[in-house]
């Protein structure tokens, strides 16, 4: 093949290819084929030394104009190519979107934080203990001794480990205050709680109580009432909450009492929310025994006050309108992710 045969072929061959490359890897293979180090252009110019002197610059000049003509046609397609990703890229409203879920706080958490919040709104602290407490602080220093009766309301965890056990309530860490400080005390203890209860609708082995102290020189029952009717307020919004005590029996107070809200949904005129009692019980409260103070080497003549204590998972119920408690540890998004 003479060169001006090779020279015709390739001026026609490159224009086929590059009109037959479908994609950018197929049009640098093009140039390539052609334009590279080893490319067509080149092996031509290799040739070239067969001419006379005479004939070779009308022939370099031949091949450089080729070879930029290619260049060209190369670039020309890549540019197309690069347009058309362009293309692609231009927002579709038309495309489905795409879903993505908003993180949530979990209720219980949620509800702590409420809690908290409102009593550092009345001036209290908040003070955290041990999960594993001594049966000393949950129980002797709280005013339950060895072998008394109410120990047996309890139903402990004990760890192998010689007089050690899951904290059943979150009460001993009122004694740990209250053994590290001097009064006047104004905390809440918010935390979690074991007890070797069966799982149904209502009990759970670990939950999560709020436990409150507030100790001072003139404190009564009136204060208590005063504290406690305001959190449920606070708590359920509206001024409409009532609030109502009954008596009740505590080791750790004296005397001690419930409170119950009025039912939210029948506004107590019964409904099966309530039992057809028209309140539901929210919280155990009292003044502290001067047996716990006597522990704690609080002068029961100076001091008194009071505590509370009350369990975030059956707020959080009541707030929310959930009838199991099993819902809080199921750990499903679609439960968790209403809130
Ligand atoms: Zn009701």
């Amino acid at each position: 093949m003479s060169l001006n045969e090779k020279y015709e072929k390739i001026s026609a061959a490159y224009l086929q290819d590059i009109k037959e490359a479908g994609t950018l890897q197929d049009v640098e293979e093009v140039r390539v084929k052609y334009i590279g180090r080893s490319g067509e252009v080149n092996k031509i110019f290799k040739e070239l030394g067969i001419l006379s002197p005479e004939e070779r610059p009308a022939w370099g000049k031949k091949l450089n104009i080729l070879k930029s003509d290619i260049t060209k046609s190369v670039e020309d397609k890549k540019e197309q190519f690069s347009q058309k990703d362009e293309k692609e890229d231009i927002f579709d409203p038309t495309m489905p979107g795409n879903y993505s879920r908003f993180p949530s706080i979990h209720p219980v958490t949620g509800i702590l934080r409420e809690i908290k919040d409102i009593f550092s709104s009345l001036g209290f602290g908040v003070a955290y203990g041990p999960e594993i407490e001594s049966s000393y602080h949950n129980f002797t220093a709280l005013n339950i001794p060895e072998d008394h009766v109410a120990r047996e309301m309890h139903d402990t965890f004990y760890l192998n480990q010689e007089d050690k056990l899951l904290r059943t309530h979150t009460s001993p860490v009122q004694v740990r205050v209250m053994e590290n400080n001097d009064p006047p005390y104004n905390i809440i203890v918010p935390g979690k709680c074991y007890r070797r209860d069966t799982i149904d609708a209502s009990h759970s082995p670990v939950f999560h109580q709020v436990e409150g102290l507030m100790v001072d020189k003139n404190i009564n029952f009136a204060d208590l009432k005063g504290v406690l009717a305001e959190f449920a307020k606070l708590f359920f919004k509206g001024s409409d909450v009532k609030t109502r005590f009954r008596p009740s029996y505590f080791p750790f107070t004296e005397p001690s009492a419930e409170m119950d809200i009025s039912c939210r949904i029948c506004q107590g005129k019964g409904c099966s929310s309530c039992s057809q009692k028209g309140w539901l019980e929210i919280l155990g409260a009292g003044m502290v025994d001067p047996e716990v103070f006597k522990h704690c080497n609080v002068d029961t003549e100076k001091w008194q006050g009071f505590a509370f204590g009350m369990g975030v998972e059956r707020l959080a119920m009541l707030k929310y309108g959930i009838s199991d408690m099993r819902f809080f540890y199921l750990n499903d998004i679609r439960f968790l992710e209403q809130f």
